[in-house]
């Protein structure tokens, strides 16, 4: 439905018993991260000027994922002499969470996948954090059944590819396409993380969009169509038209065919955020935000308000697009990276919806604009629950990027509220009547996007080259944002750094 068409259902949807329940609902924005963006960005106002210099060998900048795994690969090497900066409170980036008197909840990651052969690292850390043993993955943290479900024609279907109604075409294409990605995954090149297939990429997949892909292959049944790009919002926050058909196929080439899984916790990728923390606690500072980066010599000045770091090496883990702002002579000027709009907000639930069904932990409503609800309260072990937090999730991705981060600073959070109370009233009609408490955030540059051209880019390689004694480790130097590349990325800058030292 395009936004017009959604926002008149959300008003009539909610003219009357519900429009009310909805006015009595609480919550408000939470994490806004852009007027210190947009002040990081601009220079206005200005930071002051750091009161004292320190002298340290390395400095991260950026608490999530990417700079945690740079961290904790130092830490490990046995190299103690950083610190990390992050400019939040709350160290974690897009793998933070939240708790209220129900339960924790995610604010955007919120699973991880079990890891394939390949992805070493990921294993590692999993059998450090008891996840793994033996080869064998902990059953407790494993996604309880049931895991999907999609609501379709009126009624719930286990399983998000479309079911109900569909035809022999439909099926047809369906194991077409599973044969497609199983030659895919034959070639070797659709890994995670992405470098560590060790074989060149097909550039000419890369050229075109996954729309385009799909028409060459003869691939035109809704259902799979609806299918693929639902895959794409969720894991890029792109469409068939804005993600590179190479990023298209490496979404489910790149996955075992009998996956187990995915690892997941009440508090999402919070949970594995909380185990890095309590390895590497000592070198964090939160609400440190690095305003500017120079060289000084061989070295780098790093500036805080508190403090500026005179640091022979550098790991830049936050979004690369800031580093053009803040690095003086940054690899470019401009960054080329695109980045998708995102609003997740969580939903306090006092009682289930009447009707709801056996609720899965991913629950995904079939031609909404959103991706659907995760449930925070699965991964309990009570039997019975009433109350639940539902956290929402929806990548904006209909509209240019820049139109939609109009629209997120523009729109008060009554407009959010009503749009998804209207989204999952076409699920839940009594939702209205079941929430307590919506708390919404606001991601105008939540993850990078796999534009056609995002892999064979000339300035994303310069990029992940970096520059003497400055590395960059965002998630986004892949194209798209996974714990998987963030981890890579970061471990891959701490190496750098390290050998850079001597200390390798
Ligand atoms: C809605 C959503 C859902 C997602 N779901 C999943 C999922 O289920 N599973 C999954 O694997 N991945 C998921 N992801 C992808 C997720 O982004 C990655 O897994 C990973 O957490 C990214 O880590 P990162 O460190 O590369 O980037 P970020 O998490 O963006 O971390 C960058 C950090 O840098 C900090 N920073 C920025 N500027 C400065 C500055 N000037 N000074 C100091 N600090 C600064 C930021 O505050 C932030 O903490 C999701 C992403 C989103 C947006």
């Amino acid at each position: 439905m395009n936004r017009r068409g959604f926002v008149s259902a959300a008003l009539l949807g909610l003219s009357s018993k519900s429009g009310q329940a909805a006015r009595n609902i609480a919550g408000g924005f939470v994490n806004d991260g852009f007027p210190l963006g947009h002040r990081l960005r601009d220079g206005k106002p200005g930071f002051a000027a750091p009161k004292q210099t320190v002298r340290i060998p390395a400095v991260i900048v950026g608490g999530g994922c990417a700079g945690l795994s740079a961290a904790w690969h130092l830490n490990r090497k046995g190299f103690r002499d950083f610190v990390l900066l992050e400019m939040e409170q709350q160290i974690g980036g897009n793998a933070r969470w939240g708790q209220n008197e129900v339960s924790r909840y995610p604010w955007a990651a919120h699973y991880l996948p079990v890891a394939n052969r390949e992805s070493t690292l990921v294993r590692e850390l999993c059998t450090e954090l008891g996840l793994l043993k033996d080869g064998v993955w902990e059953e407790r943290h494993l996604c309880f059944s049931p895991q999907e479900r999609l609501y379709l024609h009126g009624r719930w279907q286990e399983a998000i590819e479309p079911e109900i109604g569909a035809t022999r075409k439909d099926h047809d294409q369906y194991k077409k396409f599973d044969a497609l990605m199983r030659e895919a995954r034959a070639t070797g090149q659709f890994t995670k993380p992405l470098e560590a297939s060790g074989k060149s990429p097909d550039l000419s997949l890369d050229r075109i969009n996954m729309r385009e892909w799909l028409r060459r292959n003869g691939l035109d049944s809704e259902y799979l169509q609806w299918y693929i790009n639902y895959s794409c919002r969720d894991d890029y926050g792109s469409n068939l038209d804005t993600t590179s058909a190479w990023a298209g196929i490496h979404e489910f080439a790149s996955r075992e065919p009998e996956e187990k899984g995915p690892l997941t916790w009440p508090e999402g990728n919070g949970w594995i955020v909380e185990r890095l923390k309590e390895r590497v606690h000592k070198y964090l500072k939160a609400s440190a935000p690095v305003y500017r980066i120079a060289r000084e010599g061989q070295q780098w000045k790093v500036f805080t308000e508190q403090t500026a770091y005179l640091a022979d090496t550098v790991i830049w883990a936050a979004p690369t697009f800031l580093a053009s702002y803040i690095v003086e002579a940054a690899v470019s000027p401009k960054c080329d990276f695109v980045y998708s709009p995102w609003i997740t907000a969580n939903l306090t639930l006092h009682r289930m919806p009447e009707q709801a069904g056996d609720i899965a932990w991913d629950n995904v409503i079939y031609d909404s604009p959103s991706l659907g609800y995760v449930v925070a309260t699965h991964m309990s072990l009570a039997t019975v629950r009433q109350q639940s937090v539902w956290t929402y999730y929806w990548a904006l991705v209909d509209q240019s990027p820049a139109a939609y981060r109009k629209i997120l600073l523009e729109k008060d959070w009554g407009y959010w509220r009503d749009l998804i109370l209207a989204d999952l009233s076409r699920a839940h009609r009594d939702i209205a009547d079941c929430v307590s408490r919506i708390d919404i955030m606001r991601l105008g540059h939540a993850m990078a996007r796999p534009v056609p051209g995002f892999l064979g880019s000339a300035q994303r390689k310069q990029w992940i080259e970096g520059q003497p004694g400055l590395y960059y480790a965002n998630s986004d130097l892949s194209g798209f944002s996974i714990f998987e590349e963030a981890q890579y990325r970061g471990v891959e800058a701490a190496r750098k750094a390290l050998r850079r030292l001597g200390r390798s």
